[in-house]
């Protein structure tokens, strides 16, 4: 257990919301509510306030499957949580403040952190630190990562591992893996192209709607996917702390993720690997909450054993950042030579779908695809599933931009503001459609 943090702070005056209770979250409705594996299949994480809903269609044209839609009102709704991938992209680009989270487990973090014999470990993706700073006044994209993990430890984290240690699994266990698939000409149980699998909204969408490319989505788990097993195995092993006392809370960008940690495959250490999932919104009202002045903070390193990285790592959370690390990896080891410049901006794509040929000495063109938005990676998957695809590897974020713009960050305050017209097309189409004609 880290020196800084051998005792837990002050937080037993902290009062814990109960269950059902709709707490406001930087200016976000969340439900007070901690579900487990078994709730999973009929459960909606974000869904539609009919109350506060204007009708004005904007969540509609952000959803990447058609999840939401009109209702009879002229409202909208989430029709099946089946059509939902949980990106939230409806959430963050609804202007009235509709759309709301479903699940929070705030409230049981709170308890847990408060109770002396549970050991509670932060999982935090690296997009979350260069969001965090914009809920305490800092302009968008500033980094706070060393803020941030003062601000855990302050909360009585026990230990503060992180995302960015398992980023670097992943780009060693993908660009390998890539290299099999290479290596073997696409064949048998390697097809190529192979997909990324780190982002859970792209991995349900996969699932769901292109089922038969399953065999090309490597088969590495996503950074969080594999930190919580390691957190309740090599770490515990490491700390000398009982797997059974650790409770794993993964902080993320997205809403996704909460549906990735209660996929029932996630019990690799034999228990829950991911116990509870926040994301930015409720990292920054939990600092609040417990009184921390986040901006006076000095900088802190994560703990050791999980907590270090590389510089690589932090690129997972822009789009082609996945990409980028795997295809240094692969380089390095296809060609035996050191990129001159380790920096292979051209797959950076911030929309739509960006393809490149990366000349690799003693292979050839390897020849990648970034696509970003799910609309987008249905027409790459079309062309894969058609056979006329050529690719090696497709990198596929759901958040258009990548994580950094995930649907579980800090909501953009002009979405509100700039979308005065939207508002009064909204209240027209509104009472248009409560008139209606038998
Ligand atoms: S107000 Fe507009 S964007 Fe928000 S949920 Fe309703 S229809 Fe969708
Ligand atoms: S979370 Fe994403 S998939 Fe689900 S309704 Fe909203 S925009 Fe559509």
């Amino acid at each position: 257990m880290s020196e800084a943090i051998k005792k837990k702070p002050e937080l037993g005056s902290i009062k814990v919301d109960p269950s059902g209770t709709v707490q406001k979250m930087e200016g976000v409705n969340y439900t007070i509510y901690s579900p487990r594996v078994n709730d999973l299949g009929n459960l909606y994480f974000v869904e539609v306030d009919s109350n506060v809903c204007e009708g004005c269609g904007e969540c509609e044209t952000h959803c990447p499957t058609g999840a939401i839609q009109e209702t009879e009102d002229g409202t909208r709704s989430i029709v099946d949580p089946a059509a939902c991938m949980n990106c939230g992209q409806c959430l963050t680009h609804c202007p009235y403040g509709a759309v709301t989270e479903r699940v929070s487990y705030v409230s049981e973090i709170f308890e847990k952190l408060k109770d002396p014999d549970t050991v509670v470990v932060t999982m935090t993706a690296p997009a979350v630190r260069y969001a965090l700073g914009e809920c305490f006044g800092t302009p968008v994209g500033t980094y706070t990562g060393g803020k941030m993990q003062a601000a855990l430890r302050r909360l009585g984290f026990d230990y503060i591992w992180d995302n960015e240690w398992t980023a670097d699994v992943t780009i060693m266990e993908e660009g390998t893996e890539l290299l099999e698939r290479v290596k073997h000409g696409g064949k048998g149980d390697k097809p190529l192209p192979q997909f990324t699998s780190c982002c859970p909204g792209w991995i349900k969408f996969c699932e769901s709607f292109y089922p038969d490319l399953i065999p090309h989505l490597s088969t590495c788990k996503s950074p969080v996917g594999m930190l919580g097993p390691l957190a309740k195995t090599y770490g515990a092993e490491q700390t000398g702390v009982d797997p059974k006392k650790i409770y794993t809370v993964s902080i993320m960008p997205c809403i996704a993720k909460k549906y990735e940690g209660l996929r029932p495959e996630m019990h690799a250490s034999g228990q829950r690997d991911i116990d509870a999932t926040i994301n930015t919104r409720e990292l920054a009202y939990m600092i609040k909450k417990a009184g921390i002045n986040y901006m006076a903070l000095p900088d802190e390193e994560p703990d050791p054993v999980l907590g270090m990285a590389t510089g690589a790592a932090t690129i997972f959370g822009t789009s082609g950042g996945v990409m980028e690390a795997a295809l240094r990896l692969a380089y390095e080891v296809i060609s035996g030579k050191t990129l001159a410049d380790p920096s292979i901006i051209a797959v950076r794509t911030a929309n739509g779908i960006n393809k490149v040929d990366v000349d690799v000495p003693g292979f050839g063109p390897v020849r990648i695809a970034v696509v970003s938005g799910l609309d987008n990676a249905a027409k790459v998957c079309e062309e894969v599933r058609a056979g006329t695809s050529n690719l090696h590897f497709i990198e596929v974020m759901t958040c258009p931009g990548g994580c950094v713009n995930g649907g579980g960050q800090p909501v953009d305050p002009s979405i509100m503001e700039a979308s005065v017209f939207k508002k009064m097309v909204a209240k027209v189409n509104k009472r248009f459609n409560m008139r209606k004609i038998a």
